[in-house]
């Protein structure tokens, strides 16, 4: 049974900015339902109609089938319609009781009996499995717990509908994991849930339906069990995909053969001190594999290694069967092998160069841009101009300095470079580590582009949810050792959250060893 339903939402704001066209949205009874999609989609705008707080242009809304107008967020919740804010609205020096029933008292703000609403948390709490005391000061909370504050304060006006706009974004993975079991606990008495994000790691863990907007639009809803995370991804970004799809055909037929390889390698540093302790892994072509954990327990020391920068002599290196130990970083490129490097501006690209510069300088030499010395300009612009718009860089030209760019720009210069057709192999190290949230999407989508040429990469990354969404494999690196890596299915991020803290690393390392 649906719980609401929009029909026809158009909202434009007074800029000319159309946020919603015709949308046409259905949140089923007791459903957990993610509405996706980039920045400026429409979701906030949507939800804020849902909720009161904008007024659409036309269109109508539905509860349990009855039309209904939604003028305030006081109509809202008297509709059963609760939204929590991505910043919370607390009083940090008032309890945790006193500000679940704030302005519910019939006697006025600070008339309420105590222990009547102490009651009342205290019932709320137990019902949906909340540890909280109702007695504790909103100051001396965390941030997760504080949340559970803001739900509260929903339940106890009956709210029946929960709307949640980006709700993980400040929490640590620990809570994000409680966050989710809560949601369940919510759905299962019930409620309906409506769940904003651009995480597709954790639609994939939560939905049980999935929405994509796009430009304004409501473009589609699935069943969970209906999609692949890449199929999501292909969704959102629509057309791009379908350009670079073309090169894809041929590598068709090589699927599932182990590429790349790593064998017990060990490295000490010039101290003598165990960088790295006996690292084995594999990457198959088409997939993606995932290497995360705290800074400083031998990832550095691994990705120069396994791009040449670094040479060591324990343990043996293989691409393509091959040993390749002692290929130098330009003769790994020769064969395939690619690098999106962790420092993007001090080894990625050239900040002094321009566009073209960086994206012409591992190939000036071929015939194709130079002949006899000379270089062939016409060739070098149109080749640069079709890779900054194949990878949407934004720039007046190709000759605008790399320095002048912003971080997710360089980042798709250093894409741009990387890859070509030559390549089947690469090291992604921290790809998207301080890009906006839009950058990072494209990061994404080319990576998850590549998988399906079949590709394989080493991703290197600290983001869980970057892990969880588009990896095949995930490894944690603690200490120099390497735990897993796992398929993504067979371990949680509160498990890969505790081998990065070293918890359960020694059971892991001897079943493996
Ligand atoms: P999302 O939540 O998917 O990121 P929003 O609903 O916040 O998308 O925004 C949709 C579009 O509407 C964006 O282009 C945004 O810049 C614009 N927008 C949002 N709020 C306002 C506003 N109050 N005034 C003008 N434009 C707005």
């Amino acid at each position: 049974m649906e719980f609401i339903r929009t029909e026809h939402i158009y909202k434009t704001y007074p800029n000319g900015i159309r946020a919603n066209i015709d949308v046409n949205l259905v949140v089923k009874k007791g459903e957990i339902h993610s509405i996706v999609g980039e920045n400026g989609a429409g979701k906030s705008t949507l939800m804020k109609i849902l909720y009161g707080m904008e007024k659409p242009d036309s269109g109508k809304i539905f509860i349990e089938g009855k039309e209904r107008q939604i003028a305030s967020p006081r109509e809202a919740i008297k509709e059963g319609i609760g939204l929590v804010h991505q910043e919370f609205m607390l009083f940090s020096q008032l309890s945790v009781a006193e500000n679940v029933v704030m302005g519910n008292e019939p006697h006025g703000l600070f008339k309420f009996d105590t222990q009547k609403s102490i009651k009342a948390v205290e019932k709320l709490c137990k019902k949906n499995k909340f540890f909280l005391d109702p007695n504790a000061k909103v100051k001396d909370l965390s941030v997760g717990e504080k949340q559970k504050i803001e739900i509260l304060k929903l339940l106890y006006k009956n709210a029946r509908l929960l709307i949640f706009d980006e709700p993980t974004s400040v929490l640590t993975p620990q809570e994000i994991e409680e966050f989710f079991k809560t949601l369940k606990v919510l759905a299962d008495s019930g409620h309906t849930i409506i769940f904003i994000t651009h995480k597709i790691g954790e639609v994939f863990h939560i939905s049980n339906r999935i929405s994509v907007m796009k430009k304004g639009k409501l473009i589609k809803t699935v069943l969970r069990e209906e999609i692949t995370p890449e199929e999501l991804v292909e969704i959102m970004f629509g057309q791009q995909y379908q350009i670079q799809e073309k090169t894809q055909t041929k590598r068709e037929k090589m699927k599932d053969l182990v590429l790349f390889s790593v064998k017990n390698l060990t490295f000490f540093d010039e101290n003598k001190r165990k960088l790295l302790d006996n690292v084995s892994l594999t990457v198959k072509t088409g997939e993606i594999v995932a290497i995360t954990g705290v800074e400083g327990n031998g990832q550095k020391e691994l990705i120069e290694i396994i791009s040449g920068i670094t040479q060591n002599r324990i343990g043996k290196i293989y691409f393509n069967s091959f040993v390749i130990n002692n290929l130098s970083t330009r003769k790994r490129r020769e064969i395939g092998m690619r690098i999106i490097p962790a420092e993007r501006t001090t080894e990625g690209v050239c900040e002094g160069g321009t566009i073209l510069d960086n994206l012409i300088s591992d190939k000036y030499f071929n015939k194709m841009f130079s002949y006899y010395g000379i270089l062939n300009i016409k060739n070098i612009i149109k080749f640069v101009f079709e890779k900054m718009k194949t990878y949407e860089i934004k720039a007046t030209g190709p000759y605008t300095l790399v320095g002048e760019l912003s971080g997710g720009n360089i980042q798709r210069v250093v894409i741009a470079r990387e890859i070509d057709k030559k390549m089947n192999f690469l090291i992604a190290a921290y790809p998207t580590r301080g890009l906006d949230v839009n950058s990072a999407l494209y990061v994404h989508k080319n990576l998850i582009n590549l998988k399906k040429q079949n590709i394989g990469i080493l991703l290197f990354s600290a983001d869980l949810d970057e892990l969880f969404s588009i990896s095949d494999r995930i490894g944690v690196m603690y200490r120099g050792r390497l735990i897993g890596p796992f398929l993504k299915e067979k371990i949680s991020t509160k498990k890969v959250g505790e081998l990065m803290m070293g918890i359960g690393v020694e059971n892991e390392y001897s079943l493996k060893n």
